[in-house]
């Protein structure tokens, strides 16, 4: 069992079996409060980093040493990189899917939401969970520090997601990781309520580094701050 984790429970997914379907820190990002430290492979390449096969497999044999978590809450392709550089993310969604009812999350940074062929792939999830950190480059550049890549910008992020949305029928949880005096202000607020209000995720759930960030300067917005940003965004918003 090489690529599959748990099940843990997770405060975002209940009880999930996670699969990792990228090799440790393959991202286009470097986020600042990555709690898996520097990106060491920077990459938008597409490939079949681990054989859907493979994982297909160890999902099925997951289930049948273990028929008692039939059913758990999610299984969840996340990781310890970025899952839809897996250029074979389709075949993974259709092959668990066939294995099992147990509905099936996915977790991206968005940051590939823009190419159509890639939306396409996910169509058969039950649930993603999107990141969206920032809604200006200059953040975007400060928070997540993607690859430099003329591809990569937060106009094509936020049009991703726009589309996702009208693509996708099932539920859409976008997460915002708040970061201390950079997208905490409550003037930033008004304009990610601006953007969220064009996306129209299923839910909107505001987050915190709550362990080791990649770097040490990061902090937590304060309590109150994060209770302010909260209502600005509406009663979709939800505390993690
Ligand atoms: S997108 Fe995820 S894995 Fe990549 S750097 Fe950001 S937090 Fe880490």
């Amino acid at each position: 069992m090489n690529h599959i984790y748990g099940p843990v429970s997770s405060r975002r997914l209940g009880v999930s079996l996670g699969v990792s379907v990228t090799p440790y820190k393959y991202c286009p990002l470097n986020c600042v409060y990555c709690q898996l430290k520097h990106t060491t492979k920077f990459t938008l390449d597409r490939k079949e980093y681990v054989k859907a096969e493979s994982i297909i497999s160890e999902v099925a044999q997951f289930f049948k040493a273990h028929p008692e978590h039939q059913n758990i809450d999610y299984i969840t392709l996340s990781g310890s990189g970025e899952p839809l550089l897996n250029s074979k993310i389709e075949i993974i969604i259709s092959g668990i899917k066939k294995l099992t009812n147990v509905p099936l999350a996915l977790i991206t940074n968005s940051v590939l939401l823009y190419d159509k062929d890639v939306r396409r792939d996910i169509l058969k999830a039950d649930l993603i969970l999107p990141s969206l950190d920032a809604v200006t480059q200059d953040v975007f550049n400060k928070i997540d520090r993607p690859v430099n890549s003329p591809r990569i910008n937060i106009e094509n992020v936020i049009g991703g997601l726009i589309e996702l949305r009208r693509e996708f029928k099932g539920k859409i949880w976008l997460e915002i990781m708040l970061v201390k005096d950079i997208n905490d202000s409550i003037e930033y607020a008004a304009k990610f309520k601006e953007v969220i209000d064009k996306i129209n995720p299923d839910k909107i759930q505001l987050n915190i580094p709550s362990r080791m960030p990649c770097e040490a300067w990061v902090k937590i917005p304060t309590p109150r701050r994060i209770k302010k940003i909260q209502s600005i965004l509406g009663e979709k918003c939800e505390l993690m």
